[in-house]
């Protein structure tokens, strides 16, 4: 049966204004005994942009796993654990946002079991897109779940598998599941780390003397001074244990599908993922907004980025169209996630908490806005009318990524398609309502110009083409098969 699910409900009654991602996962394995849970507090501080609302830990402490973890940042969850005395060589981490399931305690990761395989525990950055099959089957033949994650769906097939090793029912169990997922695994001593065949989400795997850190991004790497790194492939699987290192692949996919949205927004600048330094890939995409304008002549005298994950495509504009770039609006990092409240006066005050403008920058300039994205227009109609508040001539609002009109199933949160502003409205009537001068989305096919090896990255919220089954509508389905914006090379897949 088709069923649609709601993406955007986080089971808090919350609804976000803009893409949030999922998590970010850390592990380290060292052949000499380490402090772990301070060596995994500074990665998993490192990935705190990739979850704000629970952290955990989970490592080896005298032969059996101890596990840490709570609702909050990582500095409040694990600073009291700072001291351990007792030394130790494995352990893993993470930190999560909280849309399936709500941001309740049983659902923050590492989630830790002992069963047949062992001393188990998982931490998770991504989503499966079968869970409601294979939690159905489970339910009908008898498991008990204790939270709504789909990460437990994981431990519980590797549990019920007949293989007769933690390793081998691993691997028969990432055979089971589709979807998106870099994890890693605590099991007894050894650190294991995978990453899906489809390889939607980063995961990086470094070395340091005699120490391995595996984290979603390479500024976690960074803070532990790890300069050996590679990524881990799609469909990689690599234990670390006292007897060293061993690498096996998951069947391949038929195509790579790395989350485009990993360089347009979520990771750091500073970071690479997908082998692709986030920055530089993010100018590319400036540059070619630009080169997208150029046509029609210069529309501003200054490029203002919306800070931070605006900051570097509107440098790559303002060098490719030779405008002058100007920090125009500040940002306040001590303003949490906005949440979508219920009047527009709270909605602009919630804006204005976390980013205002610099009046000396912007009086009486015609400013290109820079943004990476447009979800509802909700933001963008308050950061325009800021901004021409502030003295303005004109505000052209440039996004450095297509129209969004579909939702994501593999890990990141998207509203619903009623709700995204592309869905209704085209970008001259968008300019409309957020009272711009002019609106202009980055072109797809000049998205794929700014990245290496663009046939291996996902574009499904922009095209509707999704490379795994998923729950859309009939609707949706005939929809996406007449959108104009789709990958040749990606098939249309509906859940079974
Ligand atoms: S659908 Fe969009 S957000 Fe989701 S993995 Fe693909 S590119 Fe990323």
């Amino acid at each position: 049966m088709t069923q649609r699910v709601n993406v955007e409900s986080d089971g808090t009654g919350s609804s976000i204004q803009s893409l949030v991602h999922h998590c970010g996962v850390a592990g380290i394995h060292s052949k000499q005994p380490l402090n772990i849970p301070e060596q995994l507090f500074f990665p998993l501080f490192a990935l705190q942009h990739r979850g704000q609302e629970s952290a955990g830990i989970a490592y080896r402490k005298s032969g059996r796993t101890v596990v840490y973890r709570d609702l909050g940042m990582v500095s409040s969850v694990l600073s009291r654990y700072l001291t351990e005395t007792k030394l130790s060589n494995v352990g893993i981490g993470h930190v999560r946002y909280s849309t399936r399931g709500g941001n309740k305690v049983e659902n923050v990761q590492p989630i830790s079991v002992v069963c047949n395989k062992g001393d188990v525990a998982v931490a998770h950055n991504g989503n499966i897109s079968n869970t409601r099959r294979l939690k159905a089957m489970l339910f009908d033949e008898g498991s008990i779940f204790q939270s709504s994650s789909d990460t437990e769906l994981i431990l519980h097939l590797l549990s019920r598998s007949r293989a007769p090793s933690f390793y081998e029912a691993l691997l028969e169990t990432l055979q089971l599941v589709q979807g998106a997922f870099s994890m890693v695994f605590l099991h007894d001593d050894s650190l294991v780390a995978v990453r899906d065949p489809f390889g939607f989400r980063p995961l990086y795997v470094g070395f340091k003397e005699d120490m391995t850190v595996v984290a979603s991004e390479t500024c976690a790497l960074d803070i532990l001074k790890v300069t050996e790194f590679r990524s881990v492939q799609p469909g990689e699987v690599i234990v670390v244990n006292d007897d060293g290192l061993h690498v096996d692949f998951l069947p391949a996919a038929p195509s790579h599908c790395q989350c485009i949205f990993e360089l347009i927004y979520f990771a750091r600048p500073d970071s690479q993922v997908f082998d692709t330094s986030v920055h530089e890939a993010r100018k590319r995409m400036g540059a070619a907004l630009a080169r997208a304008d150029a046509p029609d002549g210069r529309f501003g005298d200054i490029v203002i980025p919306v800070p931070d994950s605006g900051t570097s495509a509107a440098l790559g504009y303002a060098e490719e169209s030779g405008l002058p770039f100007d920090m125009g609006l500040t940002r306040n990092h001590y303003a949490g996630r906005s949440f979508i409240m219920p009047t527009s006066a709270e909605r602009e005050l919630a804006v204005r908490m976390k980013l205002h403008p610099v009046r000396e920058a912007i009086r009486g300039k015609r400013v290109i806005l820079v943004d990476d994205s447009l979800v509802r227009g909700t933001t963008a109609r308050i950061l325009v009318n800021l901004t021409k508040e502030a003295g303005a001539a004109e505000v052209h609002l440039r996004l450095s990524s297509p129209e969004i009109r579909w939702p994501c199933f593999f890990g990141i949160d998207i509203p619903t398609r009623q709700e995204l502003i592309s869905n209704h409205l085209t970008p001259d009537e968008i300019a409309d309502t957020v009272g711009a001068d002019s609106v202009r989305f980055l072109p797809l096919a000049l998205l794929r110009e700014s990245v290496d090896l663009p046939d291996s990255y996902c574009y499904s919220c922009f095209s509707g083409r999704y490379p795994v089954p998923v729950p859309l509508t009939d609707e949706e389905l005939a929809a996406a098969s007449r959108a104009e914006t789709m990958p040749a090379e990606q098939p249309i897949g509906r859940i079974s």
